[in-house]
């Protein structure tokens, strides 16, 4: 069987070879962690995008969407904390001259011995057979309790490091467990350094003064900024939510993944503005909300997971991650966090403006508290196509590829192809395809066997292929083949548009997540 590794490979492979996503100026050699959407890749991006912003503005009377500027004044990105502490800490080998995330390195280091513990009880596992006692053997084992003394001592060491902001100290943890450099394999280390994750440019022409203005790094600051322009015009009353998708910018110092980890990527987030008191209820409310929106995709639950965390950030008071199980293992793809009051209050301090709502309900004035859903939309993206790639072996020998994307996702609903390329099937093809084209996204296909035109459409994901034959001409029918169940049946041309759509409009999806 291949390995995970292989399967990442290849769906890689996949996606530009069939016009999903292409490294960015890539005649160029491309650039770091930039990448472009293809043909096919724009089309599911744009439908992940509908099928979000549909669930949350069409769902929900009280949630309006804005699409706010990526340029926002400097001050925006003082007052979030973002100048002075949207920081990464990172390291160089002076060998390799490679860059490093030191705090990756340490938590690698860490993961390690975890991994030598598990080795050492694995063993021990087959040694012993069924009176295998998992506890008792890592409480006694010599080799196995010194591991764990190690793990917990660097653990202990590095949490402190990271709260107390020592950068000193996390260079030397790299020092005393001789941490090499993977590349090099030498110890030959710089000093630790914060690394602001911001991008900046300049606004202005020099003579009348530029000014420093950065690549928005998240896309919820627009939304904050915005609460009262929103909730005035549009009488909004709490709870209410503002949803935008937009793109975001991170100079991350290791890009690697595809687009798991970009510099430029998208983000879809919701702020909901409840009741201060009122928040944790809310936060439960849309971690139901957004799983169901991922499970009605139809992967299988087993496929996502909560991750609550540890460590809060300074400002929060409840976050959870929707972890997908993607080829290198369950990654974050989505943050449900409660923010308290912590935004508008500090665009409040920082504007000299009142940003507080008057409950007409309660009589009173507060600073509502924060619920925020963030999903980026290319993980999310990654995450359908990693579950959607399949190689399938057939009967007779022969395999395919196929993208099983949930169709109401897929790039295009149906193919339309005349058997052969005379006798008027074309013209005929062409009839459906020009009535169809009206609803939904269609292609159309006459060159090559049936075979391997059924093969094309299956790697992109296509649901349907409509095949228009001799008998067509005369019983007005057509054959229409499942991309899954690679079944055929057929259908009257007057129930085509009707069949398909049932397959692929979201409202199918919308229904159940509402349930
Ligand atoms: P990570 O820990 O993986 O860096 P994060 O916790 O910093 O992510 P958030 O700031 O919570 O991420 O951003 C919300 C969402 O935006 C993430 O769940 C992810 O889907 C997406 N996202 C964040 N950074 C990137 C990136 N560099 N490339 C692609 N998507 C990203």
């Amino acid at each position: 069987m291949a390995s995970q590794e292989d399967v990442f490979k290849k769906l890689v492979a996949h996606c530009k070879e069939y016009g999903f996503v292409f490294p960015s100026s890539e005649i160029y050699d491309g650039l770091g962690a930039v990448y472009d959407y293809g043909q096919n890749g724009v089309e599911l991006k744009n439908n992940i995008k509908k099928y979000w912003w549909d669930s949350m503005t069409l769902l929900h009377e009280n949630v309006v969407g804005i699409d706010a500027a990526i340029f926002m004044h400097p001050t925006t990105w003082k007052a979030s904390g973002h100048v002075d502490a949207f920081n990464d800490p990172l390291i160089d080998n002076k060998d390799s001259k490679k860059r490093y995330r030191a705090d990756v390195l340490i938590e690698d280091l860490i993961a390690k011995y975890d991994e030598k513990i598990n080795k050492e009880v694995e063993k021990a596992a087959k040694r012993f057979g069924d009176s295998f006692d998992v506890e008792l053997f890592k409480q006694t084992n010599p080799r196995v309790l010194e591991h764990a003394k190690k793990r917990d001592e660097i653990h202990e060491r590095f949490a402190k490091a990271m709260n107390d902001n020592d950068l000193a100290e996390l260079k030397q943890i790299i020092i005393d467990y001789e941490v090499v450099c993977p590349i090099s394999g030498t110890k030959n280390w710089t000093d630790v350094r914060q690394f602001n994750l911001m991008f900046s440019t300049e606004m202005g022409s020099t003579a009348e003064g530029a000014m420093k203005v950065y690549l928005r790094p998240e896309t919820a600051q627009g939304i904050f900024v915005n609460f009262l322009n929103v909730q005035k015009t549009g009488r909004m009353k709490v709870p209410f939510g503002i949803a935008q998708i937009g793109k975001a910018f991170r100079n991350e110092i290791v890009a690697r993944q595809f687009i798991f980890r970009m510099r430029e990527f998208e983000q879809m987030e919701m702020q909901f503005f409840v009741r201060p008191g009122e928040e944790l209820k809310w936060f439960e409310h849309w971690k139901q909300f957004r799983m169901r929106w991922h499970q009605a995709l139809g992967f299988g639950e087993k496929k996502y997971r909560f991750h609550d965390h540890d460590k809060l950030a300074h400002y929060a008071n409840a976050a959870t991650d929707i972890e997908f199980e993607m080829p290198f293992g369950f990654k974050e793809v989505e943050g449900i966090h409660s923010r308290t009051n912590f935004d508008l209050s500090q665009h409040a301090k920082y504007s000299g403006k009142k940003i507080e709502y008057f409950d007409p309900e309660l009589n009173q004035s507060y600073t509502p508290y924060v619920i925020e859903t963030s999903i980026g939309v290319d993980r999310m993206f990654l995450s359908v196509m990693a579950a959607a790639y399949t190689e399938e072996q057939l009967e007779g020998g022969d395999s395919r590829v196929v993208l099983r994307i949930p169709p109401v996702l897929a790039p295009v609903k149906a193919c339309i192809m005349p058997l052969v390329k005379k006798d008027g099937l074309p013209e005929k093809a062409r009839e459906i395809m020009d009535e169809l084209k009206f609803h939904f996204h269609c292609a159309y296909d006459e060159k090559d066997s049936i075979g391997k035109r059924y093969r094309r459409q299956d790697a992109i994901g296509t649901p349907f292929c409509v095949t228009v034959d001799h008998d067509t001409l005369n019983d007005n029918c057509v054959t229409v083949r499942d991309r899954d169940t690679m079944q055929q049946t057929r259908v009257a041309i007057a129930d085509l548009q009707k069949m398909i759509d049932e397959k692929i409009n979201m409202r199918n999806l919308f229904k159940e997540i509402v349930k």
